[in-house]
């Protein structure tokens, strides 16, 4: 028996490498010194794992930003725009690299960088690879061989980790018309035999390819492109260890396809999809090894060592010992490092820290798993058993997890509980009446420029410097000023800013039961931005109002209509690390009701107009298209029950960062949002088509400012797109508002596009006369 991972964090315990990258970029330090620090790094990481005792060391796993673009650089799929970079001398292929991933200003260049997208259904984001029709491949970067020379003088032997070429095509764009990406196998896996070749000629001998797109619906023409260019890999390289990696689903349709392959390791992931199991082993090849994900790479929880044990067992007895290899479920990249760091138990209390595992403690696990199958008698193995086992019941029967009046409140939710009490229609007369709004009425997203200043009261306040008397009279300050000026400029619906939020989600999950936040626990989300989600532990509930403070304040300083502003339960899920012991829709509906307690007592408080973010409903789809259907049931579910106990006169916003909503635009509709804000401006109002071919009925504030740049849109622009907007929209059913959230923008740029926008309304209000007015 064996043991391995697919991958390990590159950041460093300390975002070292984040650290080195932004400081590099900035021209505080040397490539040099960035260099040293990946070498260090990777170092560590391999020391770390064979100190554990893992058996496969992964390597290229490293990446300065992302390993699909270090991959792309590689094989040569340089986008043209990229070549006067890459021609010129002074750049060296790291600044190539980083330009690809962040665009290129300098040297009287303006070039846009490559398109980032999620990684799979995780918060990792890739740089997309770029195709043309006729594609051309070459080894350029040596970056793969280089990290596995580096191992090997450091006297390590790993098997080196490669995107897998169908999973590298699928990945990728087509940036022109009139061809298939798959069909550029034929030029890219010479390059593929070149780097392994190159790898064998320095003593390689593993190769893991990852393809967790074998897990994911294929059609027919990708299933043969499997088949065909395994079969050539294997031909070329007979000699080679080759395995293959899936992940974040089971095999499920695609089982035959992969364990037909002429491979000799097949990796699966056993935490997403334990059920895949049976099915595999009754047609298990006999020259196959079996890798079994059984420790989950994307949360945070101790593995039940009892659980895998028996799986394990099960595996044995069934194709031998030596055939097996115990793994994580995924790569690490998704784990926060090292659980020892986190000493403060004020912020992690020991009770709850003792049932979270992150990537350091998984390598222990994988490789106890492997020594106590083989050892049952050992002494300290048996306590160590023990002392797991002891964590995994006391976490199972915690006071502090279980909550009985919450999981009875969840279990008591009736039918009416989601829905409003009358339809739109009707709500849009009373609510007219009430809010009094003119056509095409204007309004943000809710934050307003988060300066250092105000990120500075927060820091001094957190650590003591500012007393919470003092730090709230900063806020209201910040909060009045921000109120007075939308009021001067002339928007509809005015906002209170968000001063007092560190991020949407941390600042819910500090105030509501049943979470817990590290102090160190960062996970790569894309470059060098890192991400700390909080932990759902145990049943949520709402101790205490968690806004209404703020929206008061705010709406007490003026005569005009201020939104109340929350984070809906969906993006608070799909932003946690989120318990394993319940399924997520349970735990999305406990949400759900804290949010439903803090829009009833918004409205008690006096605020006419509630908005509910929930940017990641989309994001939350799952891989497989036939899962789609029950996950969007109970997302749907959950914003409507946090969302539906109001007074028809009480309008409901809710905001999403993206307008892709042709698959999912009866679900959005179902909502029954009185308004929705969308992403829009980028693509020119194209992404409204969804809304008008299905005769969306409710209101619609298609974002007409991009808020991504520091670009000050013209009032022209703005009437163009809003004009746009109404040829699709009835016009009675349009709002007026930028794309998102202005938190990472400038006063500067914010004043002056707002200024625009509400000019531009005023414009477009002499032209149109909405029908309903
Ligand atoms: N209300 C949030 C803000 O304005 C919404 C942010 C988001 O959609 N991601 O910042
Ligand atoms: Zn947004």
């Amino acid at each position: 028996m064996q043991t391995q991972i697919l991958g390990y964090p590159r950041i460093g315990a300390n975002r070292e490498l984040k650290k080195a990258c932004e400081n590099y970029w900035a021209g505080k330090i040397e490539l040099q010194a960035l260099l040293q620090t990946s070498r260090t790094i990777t170092k560590q990481n391999w020391a770390l794992q064979q100190a554990a005792g893992i058996d496969l060391i992964p390597c290229n796993d490293f990446s300065f930003y992302d390993q699909v673009l270090d991959f792309t650089l590689s094989v040569g799929a340089i986008p043209a725009r990229f070549n006067t970079v890459a021609l010129n001398k002074k750049n060296t292929e790291l600044d190539l690299y980083f330009a690809m991933a962040r665009g290129f200003q300098k040297d009287n260049l303006d070039i846009t960088a490559m398109e980032m997208t999620k990684w799979f259904d995780t918060n990792y984001h890739y740089i997309v690879p770029e195709f043309v029709k006729n594609q051309e491949f070459k080894y350029f970067s040596n970056s793969i061989v280089n990290e596995f020379i580096a191992a090997k003088k450091e006297g390590f032997n790993p098997k080196t980790v490669l995107i897998g070429p169908i999973t590298y095509l699928l990945l990728g764009k087509e940036k022109e018309e009139g061809f298939d990406r798959i069909d550029l196998i034929q030029n890219l896996l010479p390059v593929y035999f070149e780097i392994i070749q190159d790898l064998i000629n320095h003593g390689a001998n593993t190769i893991q390819f990852d393809e967790p797109f074998l897990a994911l619906d294929l059609d027919e023409k990708s299933k043969t492109a499997y088949r065909e260019v395994y079969k050539k890999i294997r031909k070329e390289f007979p000699q080679l260890t080759i395995q293959v990696a899936t992940y974040f689903d089971g095999l499920k349709d695609n089982t035959a396809l992969a364990i037909n392959l002429p491979i000799d390791i097949l990796h699966l992931d056993l935490v997403r999809d334990e059920n895949q199991l049976d099915e595999i082993l009754n047609q298990f090849p006999s020259q196959l090894k079996l890798s079994l994900g059984l420790v989950d790479g994307r949360n945070i929880w101790k593995n039940d060592f009892q659980k895998s044990l028996s799986t394990i067992e099960k595996v044995v007895n069934k194709i031998g010992e030596k055939r097996v290899i115990i793994s994580t479920s995924c790569s690490l990249l998704h784990s926060p490092c090292d659980l020892d760091l986190e000493t403060n138990e004020k912020n992690l209390p020991t009770t709850i820290k003792d049932w979270f595992a992150f990537a350091k403690q998984k390598l222990e696990e994988v490789a106890f798993l492997k020594n106590y199958f083989s050892n049952p008698n050992d002494e300290k193995l048996i306590q160590q058993y023990e002392a797991n086992q002891f964590s995994i019941n006391n976490r199972k029967n915690s006071q502090l997890i279980h909550q009985t009046q919450v999981k009875e409140r969840v279990n008591a939710i009736k039918d009416e509980d989601y829905n409003r009490a009358n339809s739109f229609e009707q709500r849009k007369i009373v609510q007219q009446n009430v809010l009094n709004l003119p056509p095409f009425p204007t309004t943000t997203i809710g934050s307003f420029p988060q300066t250092q200043e105000v990120r500075s009261w927060r820091a001094k306040y957190k650590k003591g410097e500012l007393s919470a008397e003092e730090y709230d009279v900063l806020l209201k300050q910040e909060t009045k000023r921000t109120i007075e000026w939308q009021e001067e400029i002339g928007i509809d619906v005015l906002v209170h800013g968000e001063y007092e939020r560190n991020d949407m989600v941390e600042y819910f999950g500090e105030k509501i039961a049943g979470f817990v936040f590290s102090k160190n626990g960062w996970v790569q989300s894309y470059g060098t931005r890192c991400v700390k989600p909080p932990i759902i532990f145990g049943d949520v509930y709402r101790p205490v109002p968690m806004t209404v403070y703020w929206s008061k304040y705010a709406q007490s300083i003026t005569e005009q209509k201020v939104k109340g502003m929350l984070t809906g339960p969906v993006t608070i899920l799909q932003w946690s690390f989120v318990r394993d012991d319940q399924p997520r829709s349970t735990t999305c509906k406990q949400i759900a009701l804290a949010i439903r307690d803090e829009v009833s007592d918004l409205e008690k408080a006096g605020i006419k107009i509630i908005q509910i973010d929930e940017p990641a409903i989309r994001e939350g789809l799952p891989l497989r298209k036939d899962e789609w259907q029950n996950y969007l049931k109970w997302a749907v579910d959950s914003f409507k029950l946090a969302s539906s106990n109001v007074d028809d006169s009480t309008q409901i916003h809710t905001h999403m960062c993206y307008s892709e909503f042709n698959d999912i635009i009866q679900n959005i509709a179902d909502l029954d949002a009185d308004v929705i804000t969308i992403e829009c401006s980028r693509s020119q109002m194209e992404l409204l088509n969804a809304f008008s071919d299905f005769n969306y009925p409710n209101d619609i504030g298609p974002g007409v400012y991009d808020i991504h740049s520091p670009r000050v849109p013209s009032k022209e622009e703005m009437v163009d797109l809003i004009e746009k907007a109404a040829k699709v929209i009835p016009a009675d059913q349009l709002w007026v508002n930028p794309d998102c959230g202005l938190k990472t923008r400038h006063w500067e740029e914010t004043e002056k596009a707002l200024i625009e926008m509400v000019a531009a309304t005023k414009e477009l209000r002499k032209i149109y006369t909405p029908k309903a007015i």
